[in-house]
Formats: structure tokens, C-alpha cells, sequence
């Protein structure tokens, strides 16, 4: 891990393969989110997010298969018009870093998950049981009691 310019790049596409992106290591975060908006715009208990620095993000083919969708205030996701598969978000609080979807990527990254942000936020019908940190409160990355499941 000491000589970052070593790591490979990572591919990645949407489903459908009309999108296709690839990410230089190493990355800045990964975690699993449970906040609504990913729940529903996913269809999924929760998703499972990497971040990385935008010049460390290229969109590689598919741009005009991007659909984009204002979430809130701040944020705005991208999917896949062809297959729906949901890519990345980017939030005007954050632009120099984009979000992408670690089920997205073609092969291991630099780190696994090591956190549950939104945990505040999440599906009473989603049993969590493993040990890493269960972040919440308003900023969704506050420490919290943990929860009770
Ligand atoms: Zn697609
Ligand atoms: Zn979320």
C-alpha cells in the first residue's frame, strides 16, 4: 500500500454494458448506505458505495445512455437509460469526489466495507450482523448507539 501509483485501474459498467467506467486506486471510502433515497432508488436494503477523487473517475463510453436525476437538493444520481442499473452519485457539497456502486465494478478494489452510514435510516426488515461501525444522526456519519439488530 505504500506506492499508491502501482495499483491497477478498476473497470465497471451498468448491466446492460452501454455504460462503461473505470477507477484509479486508490479509493477514499467504502461503505454500505442505508439511507432511503439509495433504498428505493436501488430497489435494495441497502447499497454498498465506493468514493474516489473525480480525476480518479472516467467515464469511459455511454454518456449519452446517462440519465440524470436531481435526489435532493444537493445530490444527483445517474443510472442507466437502457437498463436501469444505478451508477453514481455526486453531490454539490462534495464535487470533487463521486460515489459509484461497488456492485458495479468488474474486479477487487483497494479496501472492503468499513462502515454503515444513514444506520438510523435503514429497513426495519435489514439484520445487520457484522462488527463495523453503524454511523447515523443527521450527517449520517455521527456515531451511534449502534442500534439493537
Ligand atoms: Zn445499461
Ligand atoms: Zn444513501
Amino acid at each position: 500500500m505504500s506506492s499508491g501509483s502501482t495499483l491497477p485501474d478498476v473497470s465497471g459498467s451498468c448491466f446492460c454494458g452501454a455504460v462503461r467506467f473505470s477507477v484509479r486506486l486508490p479509493t477514499i471510502f467504502c461503505g454500505h448506505c442505508h439511507c432511503s433515497m439509495c433504498r428505493r432508488s436501488h430497489g435494495a436494503g441497502y447499497v454498498t458505495w465506493l468514493a474516489v477523487p473525480r480525476g480518479q473517475f472516467e467515464l469511459e463510453s455511454g454518456e449519452s445512455e446517462l440519465a440524470r436525476f436531481g435526489s435532493s437538493d444537493h445530490g444527483t444520481r445517474s443510472f442507466c437509460k437502457r437498463c436501469g442499473s444505478s451508477l453514481f452519485c455526486e453531490s454539490s457539497h462534495y464535487p470533487d469526489i463521486v460515489d459509484i456502486v461497488l456492485a458495479n465494478m468488474h474486479g477487487p478494489i483497494d479496501r472492503q466495507p468499513e462502515c454503515h452510514i444513514y444506520f438510523d435510516d435503514r429497513a426495519d426488515w435489514v439484520v445487520i450482523n457484522d462488527a463495523l461501525p453503524r454511523l447515523g444522526g443527521s450527517t449520517g456519519r455521527e456515531p451511534t448507539t449502534g442500534g439493537g439488530r
